[in-house]
């Protein structure tokens, strides 16, 4: 694991000229999703947050989408939209995710999860009026179907062909491309005749660009970055920054052709399917580990959960490291309020760490300013010195990560300068130095 892999940061001349957009979030009408979760919080944490762009989420749902016809009007930028009340914040991208399982290649249970975006509110009427002869959409967010995805991928292209579809998080376990329980070995072989339509991947939590550069088949898919989030706090915990100016049909062009400034990146490690285990026994097993245990708990002896890394490794054809020329940057990045939670020594919910946040953002602009953009000497006026130490080590990439693993969280910590016994603990410290 030792090499010269380092956090990637944006010149400073870039500043101004590319902008932050998170595609892929829910709103209330997903299961498991904060009840805040629809325009107005989007429009205002996005500011907070320093995103110019945000998907709505979910517009194949009836009550959401009569909801997004309502708050939303037409923003100057072709096929963006803005909240009515807010016409000078974020601009709004219809965004859906849709859950196909079903049947392919002699194998039942196929899971895919696939998200979509659309160029304007009457194309989304007619992919609502389409999905709804084929499942119920009012019974989430995020609607279920029993047909193959790529039957998807034709239905609504005869609607629009500016529709895209990016398969999404594509190596979690369950619900995606390359899931370990339910997916393929290839984009090519889910998609079939449908595989031209697509040309962007989401990388999802659990891995960064750097993982999928090892795998050459994925050369030609533009990787792109979104939360996910289910609540506010977790808006733009991964994003994309596109070049300027921004519009709709821009956008699909940076996707086709993967003109991305770069990606904001979770560390892998830290989503919660990183490595390999079994979350009952408290097993956490790195990829040739579960290779050694023959794939089963040494606990229990029951089936592990293979992770994201694990089938990565599976897949790749490159060694750890390798980097392909001309692909938009990875920075890796760790929120703000965990930052501050760890230079106060509380928790990330704490109400000083709240608090601290709230001022910080007001002072600073928004979260990335702070995170990403402001010159060290500007921050020192106004951020407490612990938690500049915190920014700085976040920026160079100075952090210890214990990876996620069969559900559970990965935990990153700032200020640890020795890894603690567990020797996972020091992978991420190895792999940067
Ligand atoms: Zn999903
Ligand atoms: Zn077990």
């Amino acid at each position: 694991m030792a090499g010269g892999r380092r956090n990637e940061w944006p010149p400073e001349d870039w500043f101004g000229k590319f902008y932050l957009a998170d595609l892929h979030v829910h709103s209330r009408f997903s299961r498991a999703t904060s009840r805040e979760m629809g325009v107005p919080a989007l429009a205002r944490v996005a500011r907070e947050k320093g995103l110019a762009l945000v998907g709505t989420g979910d517009f194949t749902h009836p009550e959401y989408f009569r909801e997004l016809s309502e708050l939303l009007e037409p923003a100057p930028e072709e096929g963006l939209y803005v909240y009515r009340e807010d016409p000078d914040g974020p601009r709004f991208i219809l965004s859906a995710e849709v859950s196909n399982i079903f049947a392919q290649n002699h194998r039942k249970n196929r899971r895919i999860h696939t998200l979509i975006l659309a160029p304007s509110l009457e194309v989304v009427r007619e992919i609502n009026l389409a999905l709804s002869r084929l499942g119920d959409l009012s019974a989430d967010g995020r609607p279920t179907f029993g047909f193959p995805v790529k039957e998807l991928v034709r239905l609504l292209r005869q609607i629009s062909p500016e529709i895209v579809f990016i398969p999404a998080h594509v190596w979690t376990p369950w619900y995606s491309v390359f899931g370990s329980f339910s997916g393929f070995d290839s984009v090519e072989e889910c998609f079939e005749e449908e595989t031209e339509h697509i040309f962007a991947l989401e990388t999802g939590l659990s891995s960064d660009p750097e993982m999928n550069w090892r795998v050459s088949a994925l050369d030609r898919y533009t990787l792109v970055s979104n939360s996910d989030a289910h609540s506010p706090a977790k808006l733009g915990r991964e994003a994309n920054a596109f070049w300027y100016p921004m519009s709709y049909p821009e956008i699909v062009r940076a996707l086709k052709t993967g003109d991305l400034a770069f990606t904001v990146e979770f560390y892998p490690e830290e989503g919660k399917y990183h490595f390999d285990g079994h979350r009952a026994c408290g097993v956490l097993l790195a990829p040739a580990e579960t290779r050694a245990h023959g794939g089963r708990c040494p606990v229990c002896g029951g089936a592990l959960t293979v992770g994201v890394m694990h089938r990565v490794e599976e897949l790749a054809d490159r060694p750890e490291g390798f980097r392909p020329e001309g692909r938009p940057l990875s920075v890796h990045l760790v929120p703000l309020s965990e930052i501050i939670a760890e230079a106060l020594g509380l928790g990330p919910q704490s109400k000083q760490v709240k608090r601290t946040y709230r001022q910080l953002i007001e002072l600073g602009g928004s979260e990335f300013s702070l995170l990403l953009e402001k010159p060290y000497e500007e921050l020192a006026d106004f951020v407490p010195d612990r938690i500049l130490e915190g920014l700085r080590r976040v920026r160079e990439g100075r952090v210890f990560v214990r990876p996620g693993y069969d559900g559970v969280y990965g935990v990153v910590s700032i200020f640890r300068e020795e890894p603690p016994g567990e020797e996972k603990d020091s992978l991420r410290q190895q792999s940067l130095f």
